[in-house]
Formats: structure tokens, sequence, C-alpha cells
């Protein structure tokens, strides 16, 4: 899990306050990446958790509940992709919820602090498909 400020992904040209990826790697070493974009707004007591977590001490741990941290409708768009920090791997699976999350204002600034403007920049389609969906969670 990590942050980027602002967000990597764009809804109508506009770039949300800050984007959170959840990366999985499955054991034959594809890559899928769930992505929570975040809006100014009330704060997020799951998201908290994180923050105190990624900012504190090193050693720091936690244990969350990962369904907590999105959001309540699970509606998402897709698309093949590739990381967004180097080397930039094509191959990425993305799944980019549609629904922002919020943090508040003081919740994006600790943020900030540690995630300031390491987002990379918007990358055009190039041909890509953007498929849209809605998933459900499943507890096993
Ligand atoms: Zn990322």
């Amino acid at each position: 899990m990590h942050a980027h400020t602002p967000a990597e992904h764009t809804v109508d040209g506009v770039a949300p306050v800050a984007e959170m990826h959840l990366v999985h790697t499955s054991d034959d070493g594809q890559l899928l990446v769930l992505s929570v974009l975040v809006d100014e707004g009330s704060a997020s007591e799951p998201w908290q958790t994180f923050l105190d977590t990624a900012t504190g001490p090193d050693g720091t741990t936690s244990t969350i509940d990962v369904a907590s941290l999105l959001p309540s409708s699970l509606q998402y768009w897709s698309y093949d992709g590739s990381l967004t920090t180097p080397p930039c791997s094509e191959g990425v699976s993305w799944v980019v919820f549609s629904e922002p999350v919020t943090l508040s204002a003081e919740q994006i600034a600790r943020l900030d602090a540690v995630h300031d403007h390491n987002a990379r920049p918007t990358q055009g389609l190039n041909g890509r498909v953007v498929r849209g969906g809605d998933a459900m969670l499943r507890s096993e």
C-alpha cells in the first residue's frame, strides 16, 4: 500500500487530491493495482490507521481491514497499464474505483508531508480500452 499526491488518474481531466494504491502480485508474477481516489471531505477512521502507521517511526505496524479502506460503491474502471514508478513496467491490470473516499484536510496534509508531488504525469490512452464494471466483496 502506498499513496500519491496528487492522484495519478484524472476524471474528466481533473486529478483528485490523492490516490491510494493497493498493489497485488499473483503467484506467477502478474500485477493488479486497486486504486482508491481521494477527495477532501470528512475524515476517514480506517485511513487514519494507515496514516498513523505509514507516518510513524520505522517498524510501526498495525492491522487494517482492507475492505474498510474501499469506497462504499465498488463500481470501477479497468484497463491495462504500467507501473507508475520506474521501471514503469507494462502488463499491470488497473482497477480504479470511480467513487472517491474522503479524507479530512488534516489527513491529506499528513499524506502530503510524506508523499508530496510523487504522481507520474498522466499518460495517453494510446488506443487502450477503459472498461467499466461493478465488483463485490467476498469473504472467505
Ligand atoms: Zn502507486
